[in-house]
């Protein structure tokens, strides 16, 4: 029997994994089919046991249950305990695996992509939610110089610091950014409104690249400020195709090229 993967939240019409992951079994060789899956908002875990009845792999899962997902799994991986979220499911021998490929989507996209090494580099990650907290260990794994992370919610930036306990990791204001950082990582939802983190133009220089986790046809406000002050511009696409390649490679054991498609994304939004 062919074995069934799919991507499950709410909304799920939207969602790019089926196509990405068509193009990786293509690309692979390997045979799966991959869906769609609507979740009702109260009713994650009955769909997730009802898939995993039904004979199912695994499971992409994304907004908003990446925090139920968490909850359901009878065992996490180290990067999905530390996110306290997961984003990919592995479904075997009764167990279900809870895993996250976030954060090695960004540092996959920044490194092989973007060919930006995190290692020695200042980096400044905007935000403290799901996002920001799921890349942080991924990011401390690479060795930068210092990993500071600037929250409109200071607070929530220092519970952070304090949970990772790393030497290299603190937190600042918005307010405090004096000096420009080797990357920024803007992990915040203000780019879903349109709205851009007050940050100051002093963030950015000729070698900064700034990436913005959110994707679309349009370069975000983030974007064009970053730009407008000398910065090199990403969008969170790459990370999208990245994130996506890595749970490929955990569910079938290998790993395949993403270029070609992440310019077919690309191309398509
Ligand atoms: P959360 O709701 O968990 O966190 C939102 C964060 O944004 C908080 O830190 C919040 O600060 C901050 N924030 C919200 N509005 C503003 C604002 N106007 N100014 C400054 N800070 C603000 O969201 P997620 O972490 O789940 O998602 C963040 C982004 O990452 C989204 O755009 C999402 O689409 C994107 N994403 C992209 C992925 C990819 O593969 N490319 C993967 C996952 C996420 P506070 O604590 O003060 O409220």
């Amino acid at each position: 029997m062919t074995d069934r993967y799919c991507v499950i939240g709410n909304p799920i019409a939207h969602s790019k994994s089926p196509d990405i992951h068509a193009a990786y079994a293509a690309q692979t060789g390997q045979s799966l089919v991959y869906e769609r899956c609507l979740a009702p908002l109260d009713g994650f875990a009955d769909r997730v046991h009802a898939l995993v009845a039904q004979g199912y792999k695994g499971a992409n899962v994304t907004v908003p249950f990446k925090l139920d997902a968490a909850a359901i799994a009878t065992r996490l991986t180290e990067r999905a305990r530390a996110a306290g979220a997961v984003n990919t499911l592995s479904f075997a021998d009764g167990a279900i695996v809870g895993d996250n490929t976030d954060g090695a989507g960004l540092v996959n996209d920044l490194t092989r992509n973007a060919g930006v090494p995190v290692a020695g580099k200042r980096v400044l990650l905007l935000g403290a939610g799901g996002a920001a907290r799921g890349v942080i260990l991924p990011l401390l794994e690479q060795g930068p110089l210092e990993l500071v992370i600037a929250n409109r919610t200071r607070a929530t930036a220092d519970a952070l610091v304090a949970q990772f306990g790393s030497p290299l990791l603190r937190a600042c204001g918005f307010g405090d950014i004096t000096e420009p950082f080797d990357i920024v990582i803007n992990a915040t939802s203000a780019s879903l409104a349109g709205d851009l983190p007050p940050i100051p133009a002093e963030t950015f220089c000729q070698e900064t690249l700034a990436l913005d986790m959110m994707y679309g046809k349009q370069p975000t406000v983030f974007m064009q400020f970053a730009g407008s002050h000398g910065a090199r511009v990403r969008d969170g696409l790459g990370m999208l195709v990245e994130q996506a390649a890595e749970a490929f490679t955990v569910w079938r054991g290998v790993r395949p090229e993403t270029p070609a498609v992440l310019e077919q994304l690309r191309a398509s939004l």
